[in-house]
């Protein structure tokens, strides 16, 4: 089997066992939809990319900004894994909360602690079960915050720029999972169509509570939602009216014919 061959069988064992999102449905890009296979940083061949990344999705993930990217460095089967395969897993800590190797075999004592000196988890996939095991739990790096982002950007997640939670920005829409769940970006609210480059994004809930503050420090407001509310009743008392005369006309027109 080739190295290409594990990514897809990995990364379902990833999502099934472990929770982790490694794809994202509803990305406009049909790679991402597929899975975050050969992703990173950058472009394929002059970037930093992974074979497989996953997103741990903690409790509350839609609206948790503490989430963790894992990248997963694969390898066929060899007879040794030296120090140079395990660092080369180890380079997307500049971007992954955590790094693993993965390979279709056990590893090796030595390759254990090589590991470890290292700073990379240990994954073992075996092919017959269809399995992978965590031999060694990755420690956690300190990545750099704006290529995480530039990550999850890439992917199509959006951040809240209030509470910094992050969402898959169609997710909701597709799945009908309550509407109380969805970004905005910012220009969209204002209906400013010239600036879209100023893509801010802002969460429901903190787009809520931005009205709560609004109405409770301007009672204009207030007084705006409230003549809003009797403007909608009218406008709804008229529509039936409207109705009302129409339906009166056509008799009209009905009793003149009779009356010819
Ligand atoms: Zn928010």
């Amino acid at each position: 089997m080739k190295e290409e061959d594990f990514y897809p069988k990995i990364k379902e064992c990833l999502e099934r066992d472990y929770g982790y999102v490694c794809n994202n449905p509803f990305a406009k890009w049909k790679k991402w939809q597929k899975g975050f296979l050969k992703a990173g940083i950058g472009g394929e061949t002059e970037g930093l990319i992974s074979d497989i990344i996953a997103i741990d999705r903690p409790k509350g993930f839609w609206h948790n900004k503490d989430i963790e990217i894992i990248a997963i460095e694969v390898k066929p089967i060899f007879e040794h894994y030296k120090t140079i395969h395990l660092q080369q897993a180890k380079s997307a800590a500049i971007f992954a909360h955590r790094c693993y190797f993965a390979a279709p075999r056990k590893f090796t004592d030595s390759e254990k602690e090589l590991a470890t000196k290292v700073g990379v988890g240990l994954l073992s996939y075996d092919s017959n079960k269809n399995k992978v095991d965590i031999v060694i739990p990755a420690p956690r790096n300190n990545p750099d915050r704006s290529f995480v982002e530039h990550l999850l950007y890439n992917f199509e997640f959006r951040k809240c720029v209030i509470c910094g939670g992050w969402w898959n920005y169609k997710f909701f829409k597709e799945t009908k999972l309550p509407s109380t769940c969805s970004y905005s970006a910012i220009h969209k609210l204002l209906g400013d169509k010239s600036d879209k480059k100023f893509t801010v994004y802002l969460c429901d809930r903190c787009i809520n509570k931005i009205g709560l503050l609004l109405r409770k420090r301007f009672p204009e407001i207030r007084k705006f939602d409230s003549n809003s509310k009797k403007i909608i009743k009218l406008q709804k008392t008229v529509y039936t009216l409207q109705r009302e005369i129409s339906s009166l006309n056509d008799k009209c027109v009905k009793l003149r014919k009779n009356l010819r």
